[in-house]
């Protein structure tokens, strides 16, 4: 049975649609609820079924706020949006400590029940004793307590990173070597001074770019201090709080409560985790550091080593002398409408879809390009691609759901929400629109769930940037570019030039890992060991860990944004990494559209969403279980 896309709202009528839907389903919601505990229907499946009306409700809600609140081009209805967030957010809190509900799920007899309800009964049962449903009163209301200054924590220290601007003032001719437009950009004031601030978008480039060393160390360590010392006693407060809150709901840690939902299971596997890759990293690093160290000492012959302050703009200098890659070259190639067009052909053949180009969809912005996604006949879902900035949109690159697809009940329909220009791209671009697109093509295929719970990206969290990571390889495959990337004059992207990006990318993957370790080191044991002094801990790890010393002074764990999303986790980036370069391994390299891995994977990692491990997933498709071997050897190459 097919089923009709949402009838979106035209622009000026969508704030009252998302404030009729939120009231709408909100109602909805509690309706349910009031039903499911005051006349539970006592049959498991039963139950699970008017619960899973809950989740639709609830999922609808939240996804339409959601997206309304980062892409809608009017303010009140962003602000609308962000209100409705804030509603179902405190009503979810509240079903999730609701005792009564709790005991209807608590006295279900799962016996009969097919896998997956069983998984979901599982599931639901974890999420209510997570929130400490089943505790005394007293103990419920300090979890509600902790939740609430946790929240206010964290925006405070996100606030804090955004709002901490740091500046360096310099006079013009230190800036040499910094490209035309930004120079243009930043002109002197009256006293002859370029402001330079920690911004990314001034920062990087004089940190890439600045010959002048003295310019590139003021601004790293400016960088490297955003956040403290207001932050230092917020992140304590933050540790503190989610230790405690692990402890009431049975966990040893933090690290331990978050992991227990991961595909990674247990805390103490993360810092096993982090000692695996960062062996695995070791000979790579110091081969990628003996070259940059060397063209380092050309320009300072007596350097015992190379700190931040200087490796960004060594890497740069060696990618150019070494490799030959010319950003400006590379761009020629890149028109953004044939990429658009070139992704959705690469896709299409990779997945065995079309895209049919839908003109007559009522959507926020004329920017806004939607089609139907088909295969075999049948309209499987619907997408919509919100490629270019405009003001109050949403500053990153990310897939936004726009309903959850549940077969013969709901359409899936997504959304790729990006901030490309709209002539020429970078190729780094290029790849991140294929990386967004794996979300977004996993969002699509999952989409014949039977449950709102398992339908989309809704596996472990640990694991959803593998597909996307994995696609990423297509971005890099020369004959798949030459499909696309072609410039002005017909001419497709050289293979030999895409050699040479290749090889640009890939110097610095091993001190780069090893960077990411370092992160993933704090994040998992400031929340563990919850150190005193996080200036000497961060110290100590970076020893340990990081390609690059401590600069004296600085206080980089006061601007580590992560800390907040992310808390214990950072390892995660790198553990999807690892399984999409086993993934990528089932590919054949010189024919990656070969039907038979590309229809494998499509049926057995993407399609299933969550309704399995994402181990199980992984090992169905690789006849195996998954294993670190590609990803070393791809950092060993
Ligand atoms: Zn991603």
């Amino acid at each position: 049975m097919t089923v009709a896309p949402l009838a979106l709202p035209a622009p000026d009528a969508a704030e009252d649609w998302v404030a009729t839907r939120t009231r709408e389903g909100l109602a909805e919601v509690r309706r349910l609820v009031e039903e499911l505990r005051d006349r539970p229907p006592g049959d498991a499946l039963a139950t699970l079924r008017r619960w899973d009306e809950v989740s639709l409700a609830l999922s609808n809600v939240a996804v339409a706020a959601s997206l309304f609140a980062n892409v809608h081009p009017d303010e009140s209805v962003r602000t609308g949006a962000e209100q409705a967030e804030v509603e179902l957010d405190r009503l979810v809190t509240e079903l999730r400590q609701d005792r009564r509900l709790y005991d209807v799920f608590a006295g279900l007899d799962p016996a009969g029940l097919d896998p997956v309800a069983a998984r979901l009964l599982t599931k639901t049962l974890d999420d209510f004793r997570r929130a400490g449903v089943d505790l005394d009163d007293e103990t419920r209301a300090r979890l509600a307590q902790i939740n609430e200054r946790l929240t206010e924590v964290g925006q405070e220290f996100s606030r804090t990173i955004r709002d901490d601007v740091r500046t360096v003032r310099v006079t013009p001719d230190r800036l040499a070597g910094l490209p035309q437009d930004w120079l243009d950009a930043h002109p002197a004031d009256e006293d002859g001074l370029v402001t330079v601030t920690t911004d990314y978008p001034d920062a990087l480039p004089v940190r890439m770019f600045a010959h002048d060393a003295g310019v590139r160390r003021d601004i790293t360590v400016a960088f490297l201090d955003r956040g403290w010392p207001e932050n230092e006693a917020r992140l304590q407060e933050l540790f503190a709080l989610r230790h405690e809150l692990a402890n009431h709901v049975g966990y040893a840690d933090w690290a331990s409560y978050d992991a227990a939902v991961k595909m990674i299971g247990k805390g103490p596997a993360i810092p096993e985790f982090i000692d695996r890759i960062t062996q695995a990293a070791d000979e790579p690093m110091r081969r990628d550091l003996a070259v940059l160290l060397e063209r380092y000492r050309r320009d300072v012959p007596a350097a015992a080593a190379i700190d931040t302050a200087d490796s960004l703009y060594y890497e740069e200098l060696v990618r150019r002398e070494r490799h030959e890659v010319d950003a400006q070259e590379v761009r020629r190639y890149f028109d953004f409408t044939r990429v658009r067009q070139g992704l959705l052909e690469v896709t299409s053949r990779l997945f065995g879809v079309e895209y049919v180009p839908v003109s007559d969809a009522p959507v926020w912005h004329e920017d806004v390009t939607s089609y139907d996604v088909v295969r075999d006949g049948e309209r499987i879902g619907r997408i919509h691609l919100d490629l270019h900035p405009r003001d109050g949109k949403f500053k990153h690159a990310a897939q936004f759901t726009l309903a959850k697809g549940l077969a013969g009940r709901q359409l899936a329909e997504g959304v790729l929400v990006c901030n490309f220009s709209r002539g020429l791209m970078e190729h780094d671009h290029v790849v991140t629109l294929f990386h967004e697109f794996g979300h977004l093509v996993h969002h699509v295929l999952a989409g014949g769930a039977e449950w709102t719970r398992f339908s989309g990206v809704a596996t472990e969290w640990d694991f959803v940037e593998a597909p996307s990571q994995m696609l990423e390889e297509w971005a890099w495959d020369a004959d798949v570019l030459r499909t696309f990337a072609v410039a002005e004059s017909g001419e497709p992207i050289p293979a030999d030039l895409v050699a040479r990006m290749r090889a640009a990318d890939d110097f610095g993957k091993g001190y780069q890992a090893r960077t990411q370790m370092f992160y993933a080191a704090m994040s998992y044991w400031f929340h563990t060991d919850r150190p005193a002094d996080l200036t000497a801990a961060t110290r100590e790890l970076q020893a340990r860990y990081a390609p690059f010393p401590y600069i004296d002074g600085t206080h980089m764990f006061a601007s580590f944004g992560h800390l907040g999303g992310y808390s214990s986790a950072y390892y995660t980036y790198m553990w999807s990494l690892v399984i999409a370069k086993d993934l990528f391994s089932a590919f054949d390299p010189d024919d990656l559209f070969s039907p038979d891995a590309a229809g494998r994977y499509r049926d057995r990692v993407l399609a299933p969403g969550g309704s399995q491990d994402a181990a199980d997933l992984v090992a169905d498709f690789l006849g195996r279980p998954y294993t670190f071997d590609a990803y070393a050897a791809w950092l060993a190459r």
